[in-house]
């Protein structure tokens, strides 16, 4: 049984569908919360995110889908907010810390947009060498630990989207493993959880991304960590997707339970 979603994106950023085509979507897969977390805004490439403006009307949006469906579903308003963003956060009930991009000698570096870019980034700013590309990102995504407003952190090891078959770096490796162990302490350190992303760790590129997420949420829960489980969905069709697996997976990495975010705050639900 699926609880809750809160990592979803809309035509408002680069998801297909509009709000109220997912939000029926989730009504219709029974969920009881539902939470939209469109992309913040970055200067360097408006194409996947929100404008100043656009998340204005994006507000607005679901702030009257959440009246207009009151009955039959628990809205939340999120945002997925990028490390990088400059937009303002006061509007939200959570906020997703995530990393897509890195900034070095002023000049923008995707650490998710596409492997040719991927490849083209690692050869242009780290020589070649994806360890030091992964550990520019492991040192980025700890400065999630600065930012009071996020609510958990999202898509934690993000850099291995392409790292099918381990074709850029050996993901049991200390070069890349000591950097993720580093930022996943300071993180936990924060008492926020960290999501399961399933899209990410199912979908995307499922034999390595699963073996990385079975050594950083084993090492999670080793440190105490608590997840929340979000699919990512950028169609509604994907909403809650994978789930079932995210719930065995969990548990084979030691955890009891998992958290559902409500207007409360967290709460804990058994596995
Ligand atoms: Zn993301
Ligand atoms: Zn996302």
């Amino acid at each position: 049984m699926i609880i809750g979603d809160y990592h979803t994106h809309t035509a408002f950023c680069d998801g297909e569908n509009s709000p109220e085509e997912m939000l029926l979507s989730a009504i219709d897969k029974g969920l009881e919360y539902y939470g939209f977390s469109s992309h913040s805004h970055l200067a360097y490439d408006e194409s996947w995110n929100m404008s100043h403006d656009s998340q204005k009307q994006y507000v607005a949006e679901v702030m009257s889908l959440k009246d207009k469906y009151k009955d039959r579903i628990r809205v939340l308003l999120g945002t997925e907010f990028d490390l990088l963003s400059d937009n303002d956060l006061t509007p939200f009930d959570y906020i997703i810390g995530s990393c897509h991009s890195l900034l070095m000698d002023g000049e923008y570096i995707s650490v998710d947009h596409s492997e040719a870019v991927f490849v083209d980034c690692c050869n242009r700013f780290y020589g070649g060498d994806a360890y030091a590309f992964a550990d520019h990102y492991y040192k980025m995504m700890a400065k999630a630990a600065d930012f009071d407003e996020i609510t958990f952190y999202g898509h934690f090891d993000l850099v291995n989207k392409f790292n099918a078959g381990g074709k850029f770096f050996d993901e049991t490796d200390p070069r890349y493993t000591t950097s993720m162990y580093k930022t996943l302490e300071a993180l936990t350190k924060t008492g926020k959880p960290f999501e399961l992303n399933t899209q990410h760790t199912f979908r995307h590129n499922p034999q390595e991304a699963s073996k990385s997420a079975r050594l950083w949420l084993s090492a999670l829960y080793e440190l105490g960590g608590r997840v929340v489980i979000n699919s990512d969905a950028h169609t509604a069709q994907r909403i809650g997707y994978n789930f079932d697996r995210a719930f065995s997976f969990l548990k084979e990495c030691g955890f009891k339970s998992f958290l559902v975010l409500t207007e409360k705050g967290f709460e804990e639900v058994s596995l």
